[in-house]
């Protein structure tokens, strides 16, 4: 039982958000006022501080199984609490690979203690390029979400018949469009693969979602396809819209797809504020410094924790969005591609939230960062705004001692 004591609940649009007390009690919000009496309830002081709805993050990966040292589960989950996240999808490149079920539960076994909602996707393809994988099965032990994550579905016909599956069976369709054999810094590797992607599912209308959308093309090809009613969700990640700082390792840039230049992201920033991007992922993919440090450095950023700071002080700061509506971005429309009540604060609702302090100063730096893998290329970035207690199912769960 928690008692959350004069938290300010930003409505969205008013710039000075009234105080209240929260009284969480299993697992939900059960009462909404001001001085609630309760002398069983851990009491937690949050004046000055914001309580802001759990956020949910639709991209991330897990190393475990398979590249622990990279990164455990648990190392993950406590990156991810750190910045706010109480539910995230985690991606199949994992050693087994989630394509059938066993494989399945074997990768949900490293899961089960974690004091978060993982939702683990599946491989569309065995081994994420070979034959299809048994979809029915997977679906049958809850799998809802399938994807070949760093692969495109190279197959028209696997496409058109997963994308089949998933219209029948509700479960979504995640391709991560970049053509592999191309060159990677050219425009076409990644919007050819969306235009295709949204002309087939003009016919099959299946639930498409594309990952991580980097490019100016890109947008005016989804902005085409809601002219044309097709249906389909988009993700982008902040590298995409916000500019990276200085690094001394050149291996600290390198991720699919590529950081882009001032046009392209000017034009995903426009995307995001027009709602034809639909949501903010962090792409969350933690490398050791021996990986980033070689000649071929390893593709990826560690990024859970910095999702949601990153975002509100690049976005609501400075005034391009509204608090709300970055909430959009970072809870209600990921909540319901993944079928979850967005949560909120009403009584009886699941208490999934974190507490933020909007004028805390801080700087993105290794020694502060939660995640095994210390790379992004925010090092040296200061941001103000500070996640400061995270609260999961009604469970604390950041900081980990317990206490505020
Ligand atoms: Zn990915």
């Amino acid at each position: 039982m928690l008692l959350i004591r004069n938290v300010l609940i930003p409505d969205g649009k008013k710039t000075d958000p009234s105080p209240y007390d929260l009284l969480i009690v299993d697992g939900k919000i059960t009462q909404i006022g001001s001085h609630i009496k309760n002398d069983r309830a851990q009491t937690i002081r949050a004046k000055g501080l914001w309580a802001i709805p759990g956020i949910v993050d639709v991209h991330v990966h897990l190393r475990q199984p398979g590249y622990d040292y990279k990164e455990t589960v648990e190392m993950a989950v406590k990156a991810a609490v750190a910045g706010g996240i109480t539910t995230f999808c985690a991606m199949p490149n994992l050693i087994p690979c989630p394509d059938r079920p066993e494989t399945l539960q074997h990768v949900r076994s490293y899961q089960k203690d974690a004091p978060i909602s993982i939702i683990q996707s599946c491989a569309i393809n065995c081994d994420l390029t070979k034959e299809r994988s048994d979809w029915e099965s997977l679906r049958e032990m809850g799998a809802s979400f399938f994807t070949n994550d760093g692969y495109p579905i190279d197959s028209m016909s696997d496409l058109s018949a997963i994308l089949s599956f998933s219209r029948n069976h509700g479960v979504v369709i995640a391709d991560h469009p970049e053509s592999r054999g191309m060159d990677e810094r050219i425009d076409q590797a990644e919007s050819v693969v969306i235009l295709r992607d949204l002309f087939l599912n003009e016919k099959v209308r299946g639930r498409l979602h594309l990952q991580h959308v980097s490019l100016s093309r890109s947008v005016e090809w989804m902005d085409l396809a809601k002219q044309r009613h097709i249906p389909f969700t988009a993700e982008t990640c902040p590298h995409y819209f916000i500019e990276v700082e200085p690094q001394n390792n050149p291996g600290a840039y390198e991720v699919y797809p590529p950081l882009r230049d001032a046009n392209n992201r000017q034009a995903i920033l426009k995307a995001i504020a027009s709602g034809l991007i639909d949501m903010i992922a962090s792409d969350h993919a933690p490398h050791t410094i021996e990986d980033k440090m070689t000649d071929k450095p390893a593709r990826g950023f560690s990024g859970v924790e910095l999702l949601f700071p990153l975002c509100f002080d690049y976005l609501v700061r400075s005034e391009k969005m509204p608090l709300d509506k970055l909430l959009v971005l970072l809870n209600r429309n990921p909540s319901r591609l993944l079928g979850m009540e967005p949560s909120c604060f009403q009584e009886g609702k699941r208490a999934d939230l974190f507490l933020f302090d909007p004028e805390e100063k801080w700087m993105v730096e290794p020694s502060v960062m939660h995640s095994n893998g210390k790379n992004t290329p925010f090092l040296g970035k200061r941001l103000t705004g500070r996640i400061k207690a995270t609260i999961a199912s009604g469970k604390m769960v950041f900081p980990f001692e317990g206490t505020l």
